[in-house]
């Protein structure tokens, strides 16, 4: 029998969240393996399960790792993987395992369960329909990766350390505009959960508690307000009139109108075959 790996979601602060199916794959499976086996053993403890035999999985040892799993798979043993909390590969090791097991030929179950990042969203308040994960925010270049969410029109979803909220808040109130909508979601699940939905510039003046975890989410930018339509065309026809060549004309009507370029183009170039 081909062995199956388990990425199985565990609780992110409630211990009552953990569900039915993950509790038994966990007291079944042959293998264990978890970012911290002190930690995952804690948690069996917690739950009431007879330990199982594990193995840590984490960051600086995922790749290696691999073979062994793998093996362990082809001897047709169930292996479960588990995060510290949440859901495994979730800004956590894991996608390394997923991906190799898959490759090899062995079956990969998904057990569903919590994710800081879905439960924050959910109780957030704002727009679901659609959303985008991004994690963590990188260390270094970090004003160029929000420069490059800034027109995000999806409800922006962020894993942030809480020592790095308060400068956070403030780039990214700089970046996305202080009227922004945004929602600082702590320690969910947790005695102390909170959620605080304000302006990112009102967060940013007062960033609250900096204690315990964090997901930040903002709201998507407003749709471009759109100045287009008449008024670019009457702008681009008038320099066409003008004599400017269509390039030309559409880069200042661009300019006037905060239109792109593109657009004032494709009309210069319209507005001109049809003289
Ligand atoms: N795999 C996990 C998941 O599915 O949510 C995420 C792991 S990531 C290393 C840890 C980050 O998740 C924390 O820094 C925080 O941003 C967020 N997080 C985890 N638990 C949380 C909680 N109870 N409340 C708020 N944020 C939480």
């Amino acid at each position: 029998m081909p062995g199956v790996l388990y990425v199985v979601a565990v609780p992110i602060g409630n211990l009552e969240d953990i569900t039915l199916r993950a509790r038994r794959i966990l007291g079944e499976v042959d293998l264990v393996a978890c970012e911290d086996t002190r930690h995952t053993g804690r948690l069996y403890e917690l739950l009431g399960l007879a330990r199982r035999p594990m193995i840590s999985v984490h960051d600086h040892n995922e790749a290696e790792r691999v073979p062994g799993l793998i093996q362990r798979l082809e001897a047709g043993e169930s292996v479960a993987l588990v995060s510290d909390a949440g859901t495994p590969a979730i800004s956590d090791p894991g996608f390394r395992v997923v991906r190799a097991v898959i490759e090899a030929g062995h079956t990969v179950v998904p057990v569903p369960g919590p994710s800081a990042a879905v439960t924050a969203l959910c109780a957030a308040g704002l727009p679901t329909d659609r959303f985008r994960f991004v994690g963590f925010p990188p260390q270094r270049k970090r004003r160029a990766w929000l420069e490059a969410l800034r027109r995000a029109d999806e409800t922006l979803v962020l894993y942030v350390s809480p020592h790095q909220l308060a400068e956070f808040l403030v780039e990214a109130a700089e970046v996305f505009g202080a009227d922004r909508p945004a929602v600082v979601a702590r320690e969910l699940t947790k005695k102390f959960e909170e959620f605080r939905r304000a302006p990112l510039g009102t967060l940013a003046a007062d960033p609250g508690v900096v204690r315990g975890e964090v997901v930040l989410l903002v709201a998507g930018a407003p749709p471009e307000e759109a100045p287009h339509g008449d008024e670019l065309e009457a702008v681009v026809k008038s320099l066409l009139d003008e004599g400017l060549p269509p390039a030309k004309a559409a880069r200042e009507a661009a300019k006037r109108t905060g239109a792109s370029r593109d657009e004032a183009y494709r009309l210069a170039v319209g507005l001109r075959g049809a003289e």
